[in-house]
């Protein structure tokens, strides 16, 4: 039976932990018990990781790609070997069920195969120039990347930095949250085994605000990526700017899902059920306002409330459980608040609404409808298991529902008419659209937001990208 590990930092290749360092908690989200003490850094081992990290990049910017795509195969594969073991202890710390936990195992060695042969195709171009002259275009590795990834998909946010550092060439200090730290050093653990060099790849934690201040202020960093809060997004956005550190942010969501007369409606209520319940709602690309056109509303919400009123939750490692708890004690606050606000304000609770027992951080999946504009909910991104759904009459104004916020990551939309599919594909500003499925990442796609949602890519050729800078030659 898989044990929590006994958790340290990786710095320089020197596991590291104790030495009277500050501690973290790390905490089971069935029972909300310590699982294991998490070591902070200091500054001096953030200065020690930052000087390896410069290192690390200097070696590891000359490794030929086909060196550099044999150990994110090895990775990979490595990865799918342990996936028992890495599944078990993300569901201990994150709380998800073990299936989804096994899937996000195969989603990451998924992302480093495809960095692993993206790495191999980062072709330059040579200009067409007057006779006598030559200008080649060419892509090189950024130099240093500070990865900061959140807790709630513990093994992929940190594959999916780590796998594009990697490819393009560059040394990356992983900060993954102090909630779920266990899952992130199992994966470094497999780039270790399949031959990456330490100084490569590090893992730091510590107080957020002391680790991103510190590294962003160092010379060394020349890129950041974060996923996360948009409000944590734009504070280190700013402190990127003092450096001109490029960024990739992924930030938060307020997914709409336009649901028209014409759709599947069995299709559209299972996977938006499903889709809901995912991870107890804490994704950014969560289905949240669900716009539905209101001849086929009473049938939506109240398909929805019986889906997700039957839906089984509870410890994410038994059997049957279809939802875990939520990963830490502010989700299940911030729910309940939410709820309160919006039924103040004149909203239906249709089914659920309430926390569960009083161990852990349960929360019932909750449909709630007739919800005003003006309520918390319908501005902020709940993340977590609230199905927020209202009635529209017209194709425009469900558009300009879906576009009310500034936010702009997934959209999703149930239509069966084809010319109405490419008018909402146009029309709803997102970075990635779902028509007809909630399906929307893969290793070979972009994966990426607008407006508050964040900018830059992961995933997909343009993720590996965007750990690079390109350079043009002109030869006289
Ligand atoms: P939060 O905003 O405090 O933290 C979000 C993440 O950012 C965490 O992983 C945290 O460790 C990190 N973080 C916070 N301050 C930081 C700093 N100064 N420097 C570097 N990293 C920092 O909120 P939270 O309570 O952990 O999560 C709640 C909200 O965050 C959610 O409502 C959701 O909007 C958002 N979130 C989004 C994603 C995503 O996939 N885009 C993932 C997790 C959380």
């Amino acid at each position: 039976m898989t044990q929590y590990p006994k958790l340290h930092m990786v710095i320089d290749g020197e596991e590291i932990s104790g030495g009277g360092r500050r501690t973290f908690d790390v905490v089971n989200p069935v029972t909300g018990e310590t699982l294991a003490e998490l070591p902070l850094a200091n500054e001096g081992d953030l200065n020690r990781a930052l000087e390896a990290a410069q290192r690390g990049f200097a070696r590891w910017r000359h490794a030929p790609a086909t060196e550099r795509a044999k150990v994110l195969h090895k990775a990979a594969a490595l990865i799918r070997e342990r996936t028992d073991d890495l599944a078990r202890i993300a569901t201990m710390e994150e709380g998800k069920t073990l299936a989804e936990t096994k899937i996000e195992c195969m989603a990451s060695a998924g992302w480093f195969d495809f960095a692993a042969g993206e790495c191999q195709r980062l072709y330059g171009r040579e200009l067409v120039r007057p006779v006598g002259q030559r200008s080649v275009v060419r892509w090189e590795p950024v130099g240093p990347v500070a990865a900061f990834a959140p807790w709630n998909f513990p093994l992929g946010n940190p594959s999916r930095k780590l796998a594009a550092a990697v490819a393009a060439g560059c040394s990356i200090i992983l900060k993954s949250a102090e909630e779920t730290p266990a899952s992130a050093l199992g994966i470094l653990q497999c780039l270790y085994d399949a031959g990456l060099p330490k100084e490569v790849a590090q893992a730091v934690f510590g107080v957020p605000d002391e680790v991103s201040r510190h590294l962003l202020a160092s010379p060394i960093i020349r890129k950041l990526s974060f996923t996360g809060s948009t409000v944590v997004g734009k504070h280190l956005a700013k402190l990127a700017a003092d450096n001109m550190i490029r960024t990739t942010m992924e930030l938060g969501g307020h997914g709409p899902v336009l649901v028209f007369d014409d759709a599947d409606m069995d299709k559209a209520l299972a996977t938006a059920s499903t889709g809901k319940i995912r991870n107890a709602g804490q994704v950014c690309v969560s289905p949240t306002r669900f716009i539905v056109q209101e001849n086929v509303y009473e049938k939506f919400r109240d398909g929805m409330a019986e889906r997700l009123a039957a839906i089984k939750v509870g410890d994410g490692l038994e059997d049957g459980t279809q939802m875990g708890p939520m990963a830490n004690s502010r989700r299940p606050d911030a729910m309940e608040k939410f709820v309160v606000d919006a039924k103040a304000k004149g909203a239906t609770v249709n089914t659920g609404g309430e926390r569960i027992g009083n161990q852990g951080y349960f929360f019932q999946p909750t449909v709630l409808s007739d919800i005003p504009l003006d309520a918390d909910v319908m501005n902020e991104e709940p993340f977590g298991p609230l199905a927020l759904i209202n009635p529209y009459k017209s194709e425009d104004d469900m558009i300009a529902e879906a576009n009310r916020l500034p936010y702009g990551l997934a959209g999703f939309a149930w239509t069966s008419d084809v010319q109405r599919q490419r008018r909402l594909a146009d029309a709803v500003e997102v970075g990635m659209m779902g028509i007809n499925t909630h399906m929307i990442a893969g290793p070979d796609a972009p994966f990426q937001g607008v407006q508050w949602s964040g900018h830059s890519s992961e995933d997909g050729p343009e993720g590996v990208k965007a750990c690079m800078v390109v350079k043009t030659v002109h030869e006289g």
